[in-house]
């Protein structure tokens, strides 16, 4: 066998799986198995498999890769190229530059939705002590990422699923913002203490419209939990529910932020403009430049001159 010693003095043989070897093979292989990010997915799976960071690949990237961890690289990729989203084999995905860390009860959390935060940060400069309300908070990443950037927040987050609840209260410690979150299961406003009111209410609520669940991804049809995806027959089962129950726990010029489909910009806007109460604001587009969040300032119903008779 040819041996040859490497830049680091190691030696490497054709036969060795160094890391850098394991990094340009694998990416290969995922490439032809149809990943669309082999690279990524490959340095993400590698570093989890060794407990290491991805960059620490590059200063390891003629060491042999030990075999215990090359056995749970296996695994992982064995999975990977069944389908499973990266985010779930690792259990962790970032969002808002905070680690949060996931399980299949939750969907995994998308960069798309960081324009939610976004705007329910620039507009709660105007409130001293903004309460907050976020509905089927899945991981927390909404409510966690609000609670660290409004460090006099009062945030609850709501979820129907109590197992979803667990990821978003070890998320909430995790990120030292426990102690803000107050964590209630129930369905939408069904378990809040009646009359309670917010001045934001936010919410990624199940939008796909229920025949498009098959057209769907793979990875998100087979493996994201469709308790948080089925928006019903239109799509518009549980916004339409949110919107109208919304008016009765938010304060006078509370405001509603909520995720959309971007196909569903029109309707979407149609169906809070028919709620008497409700002023639209400019649909807010994520970072891809597609029509993501609705945002509606609370007016009440008839109180205000801008209302509609
Ligand atoms: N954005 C998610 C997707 O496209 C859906 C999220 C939702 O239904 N709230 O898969």
């Amino acid at each position: 066998m040819r041996q040859t010693p490497g830049k680091d003095g190691l030696v490497s043989t054709e036969q060795t799986w160094t890391i850098g070897r394991l990094l340009e093979w694998t990416t290969n292989y995922l490439r032809q198995k149809g990943s669309e990010s082999p690279r990524l997915d490959t340095e993400v799976l590698l570093a989890h498999a060794l407990g290491c960071k991805r960059i620490d690949l590059y200063a390891r990237h003629g060491e042999e890769a030990p075999e215990p961890g090359r056995q749970r690289f296996r695994e992982l990729v064995r999975q990977r190229i069944e389908g499973c989203p990266v985010a779930y084999l690792v259990g962790r995905k970032e969002f808002f530059s905070l680690d949060f860390t996931i399980s299949r009860s939750v969907l995994i959390p998308r960069p798309d939705t960081e324009c939610l935060v976004i705007e329910c940060l620039r507009l709660a400069k105007e409130k001293t002590e903004p309460k907050i309300l976020d509905v089927g908070t899945g991981s927390g990443c909404i409510a966690v990422a609000v609670a660290k950037h409004l460090k006099t927040a009062r945030v609850t987050a709501v979820d129907i699923s109590p197992e979803a609840l667990a990821v978003a209260a070890s998320n909430a410690d995790r990120h030292g913002v426990g102690e803000r979150i107050r964590f209630i299961q129930g369905d939408l406003f069904a378990s809040l203490p009646p009359g309670e009111r917010y001045d934001f209410i936010l919410g990624n609520p199940p939008y796909i419209p229920r025949e498009e669940i098959a057209k769907l991804a793979d990875g998100v049809r087979n493996y994201e939990p469709h308790l948080a995806l089925d928006g019903g027959v239109n799509g518009f089962a549980v916004f339409e529910r949110l919107i109208a129950e919304a008016s009765t726990h938010l304060n006078p010029d509370g405001y509603l932020l909520i995720e959309i489909g971007s196909p569903q910009e029109v309707p979407a806007r149609e169906r809070i403009s028919r709620h008497e109460g409700y002023e639209l604001e400019k649909t807010i587009r994520d970072g891809s430049g597609h029509p993501r969040v609705l945002i509606a300032r609370w007016q009440g119903n008839g109180t205000s001159s801008r209302a509609k008779a």
